[in-house]
């Protein structure tokens, strides 16, 4: 049976009535297959893409927990959640506030970059979750401030990207604190490769696990496309063109690197647009301060590294734009995960220099979808598109190679059926699909310019 309602959930009246709250009409497909078994105390190990809603789908069932066994004299913390960055830490702690507003749970965060006495209190008063970045949290353990020992559930917000970020041992040591713990729960955007699989068991102990694809309802509804510059320069004069149009509301620019970072709010200030950005070595309250300016909507772009932009929800992102390519194609989807959340329309923009078109048929492939390149006509790259060579595609002259010789290798095992139209058309082979592909620029101008 699949859960289309939460009330179907047996969750508590003041959970049902906080989701009311928050608008919350039906369970996310993740929410809808992780919750029951969460609820019987299974531990979890549960996939699904950016935006589909994994934070309530484990702080539900953990909600939950605290109500049915509520404790009976104040105490330390008895779930803990690790996240992966201090402003995801922070959402999650948000979250968790707006869906405990109707209930008496107290929950606290303990991240880096914050006061190191700020966290007195977590230490004197009662506590029932808390949310953690590891380095911090380990600090405070190892000095025994922290006491681990009432912790019973723990949970691993985006655990990929805790192993990516190298938090793997850090994240081994707290499970060994919390061992005492009754259930855990691990919950990550992908569950590829052998490392976050290893991960998992070591963690894990017969988890269920559930990994959603989304309803159409909730999938992303993103459309992508890119433009092709010359330089950065170029680059720069399409983002400042783009960010112009009227249905580019609020937008998350992605670079690679931190320096670039203050170099295109420079550029983009000199073209009259004001920016805040993010970038990982801000400290905490500046992070925070950028947040906050974008989303009370004082500037309507941020410049964001990778790094510093993990897992944070923004609401109503109307653009991503890929300044720079990621390097990875998964960074590419974690990146255009930022926008369409939740079932809404979001664009997501790359600007791709000539250099960059192996990274744009890597992502092409990941993704299992060609992009269309966009031209704006005022700002035409003088470039030539890059044959599909620089997008590691086979040439036409290595394919037509290949069919030469599959040709042959069939003909000599007697496989290959004669038909009546291949003969016919011997001499004036069909043109390769590659070749339809030589002016991909003229259907897809924009016409607003
Ligand atoms: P994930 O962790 O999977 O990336 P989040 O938990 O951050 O996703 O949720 C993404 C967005 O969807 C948030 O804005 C959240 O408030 C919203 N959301 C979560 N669950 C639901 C739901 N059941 N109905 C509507 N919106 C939801
Ligand atoms: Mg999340």
């Amino acid at each position: 049976m699949t859960v289309t309602t939460f009330s179907e959930l047996e969750l508590d009246e003041s959970l049902l009535d906080a989701l009311q709250d928050k608008g919350f009409t039906r369970p996310t497909a993740i929410q809808a297959e992780a919750i029951p078994p969460a609820l019987e105390g299974r531990d979890i190990l549960g996939s699904a893409p950016t935006g589909t809603g994994k934070t309530a789908a484990y702080l539900l069932p953990v909600m939950q927990h605290l109500l049915d066994f509520p404790r009976k004299k104040s105490g330390p913390p008895r779930v803990l959640i690790l996240t992966p960055t201090r402003e995801l830490a922070m959402q999650v702690a948000e979250h968790a506030k707006e869906l405990a507003t109707h209930t008496k749970l107290d929950i606290a965060t303990i991240t880096g970059g914050v006061a190191y006495m700020n966290h007195a209190e977590v230490f004197s008063e009662n506590q029932d979750i808390v949310v953690a970045t590891t380095g911090r949290l380990l600090q405070y353990i190892k000095e025994e401030n922290f006491d681990c020992r009432a912790v019973e559930m723990l949970i691993l917000d985006e655990a990929d990207r805790m192993l990516d970020m190298g938090f793997a041992q850090d994240i081994e040591h707290i499970s060994g604190e919390t061992r005492w713990r009754k259930q855990t729960m691990l919950f990550s955007a992908t569950l590829e490769g052998q490392a976050i699989k290893d991960f998992a068991e070591r963690l894990l102990e017969d988890p269920a696990e559930v990994s959603a694809t989304p309803s159409v309802r909730e999938r992303k509804k993103i459309h992508q496309w890119y433009y092709r510059a010359d330089n950065v320069e170029h680059k720069t004069a399409l983002l400042v063109n783009l960010l112009g149009q009227p249905d580019v509301t609020r937008s998350i620019v992605f670079v690679r690197k931190r320096e670039r970072v203050h170099e295109l709010a420079g550029w983009l200030r000199d073209a009259g647009i004001q920016t805040c950005y993010l970038e990982g070595e801000m400290v905490q309250a500046k992070r925070n301060e950028a947040i906050k300016r974008l989303t009370d909507g004082r500037v309507n772009v941020l410049i964001a590294t990778d790094v510093a932009a993990r897992g944070i929800d923004i609401p109503d992102v109307s653009h991503v734009f890929n300044f720079d390519l990621p390097r990875g194609s998964d960074t590419y989807l974690h990146r255009i995960g930022r926008t369409g959340r939740a079932g809404r329309k979001g664009t997501a923009i790359s600007l791709v220099e000539a250099h960059d078109h192996l990274l744009l048929g890597k992502i092409e492939r990941y993704i299992q979808e060609p992009l269309k390149s966009r031209v704006i006509e005022e700002l035409r790259p003088t470039t030539r598109t890059p044959s599909d060579k620089l997008k590691g595609k086979p040439s036409k002259k290595v394919k037509a190679r290949r069919e030469e010789k599959k040709k042959e290798q069939d003909k000599t095992k007697g496989r290959v059926k004669q038909r009546h139209r291949d003969t016919k058309n011997v001499g004036k082979r069909r043109q390769p699909a590659a070749a339809k592909q030589t002016s991909p620029e003229a259907e897809g101008t924009d016409k607003q310019s």
